[in-house]
């Protein structure tokens, strides 16, 4: 049986107070789930979370970290210090990272060699632009996200690995894939793992939907088979939203 997964990615949203806020909210709102929930506010605001969520269920989880442990490399973060303060996750990859910041598939693989090699877990997320699939060229565009970062892992490193699809005219925007849609790559994801890794690898790896969840659809996506739970961006900023994409698992 795979994990399954509802993790929140607050993005630069919630200062402190809002963020201790959200943190009681949902602390006080979590249900009993098969769920692992994780949720990702700012760095200056990780340290309080791990603190604040202490008697909670709720993993805290970083949004990012630089490849090098310490030195000059100004304005970044290190696995050594996300680990010094309680965060043993990271999310790496996400779009805006890639199209905002400049990060590429050789940048990503240094950093999830280095959250591995910290015994990190990674939400690594992937996924295609609209030209991409307007074009149908999202499953290699996937495929080649996955090979270039991911299938050069030893095969234990892949219990440390969530990933995340994210077709990227899907996030904030409104526009959600839909659930045969997010099943259709899901499946072709675990595919290309089992031919490029192990199908057993493939069928325990934990697979979460990211772009637009929101209560009203998290159940349809939820169901599909290959879909594991999902990465919620807008939706995770609201306790009553986020617990509700929760109870949809
Ligand atoms: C995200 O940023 O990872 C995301 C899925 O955002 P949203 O849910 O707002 O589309």
């Amino acid at each position: 049986m795979r994990t399954q997964i509802v993790a929140g990615n607050w993005k630069m949203n919630k200062n402190l107070a809002e963020t201790e806020t959200l943190l009681s909210e949902l602390a006080a709102k979590l249900p009993d789930t098969k769920a692992e929930v994780i949720v990702a506010p700012t760095f200056v605001n990780l340290a309080s979370a791990v603190k604040a969520l202490d008697a909670s269920d709720i993993q805290v989880a970083a949004q990012n970290m630089h490849f090098e442990s310490n030195g000059a490399f100004t304005g970044e973060i290190s696995a050594d210090m996300l680990l010094n303060i309680g965060v043993d996750t990271v999310i790496l990859g996400h779009s805006e990272r890639r199209s905002i910041f400049g990060e590429d598939d050789a940048l990503l693989l240094k950093k999830v060699e280095t959250a591995l090699a910290k015994n990190m877990k990674v939400i690594f997320c992937f996924g295609e632009e609209l030209e991409d699939r307007k074009t149908e060229k999202h499953f290699e565009v996937v495929a080649s996200q996955l090979k270039n970062v991911l299938f050069g892992l030893a095969p234990e490193q892949w219990s440390k690995i969530i990933l995340a699809y994210e077709p990227v005219w899907a996030i904030g925007t409104g526009e959600t894939a839909s659930p045969e849609q997010a099943q259709e790559m899901h499946a072709f994801i675990r595919k290309t793992i089992a031919d490029a890794v192990t199908p057993t690898i493939a069928e325990n790896v934990t697979i979460l939907y990211g772009g637009s969840v929101k209560p009203a659809n998290a159940k349809d996506i939820f169901s599909k088979p290959d879909v594991d739970g999902g990465l919620i961006g807008g939706a995770s900023l609201k306790s009553d939203d986020f617990i509700a994409i929760v109870n949809a698992i």
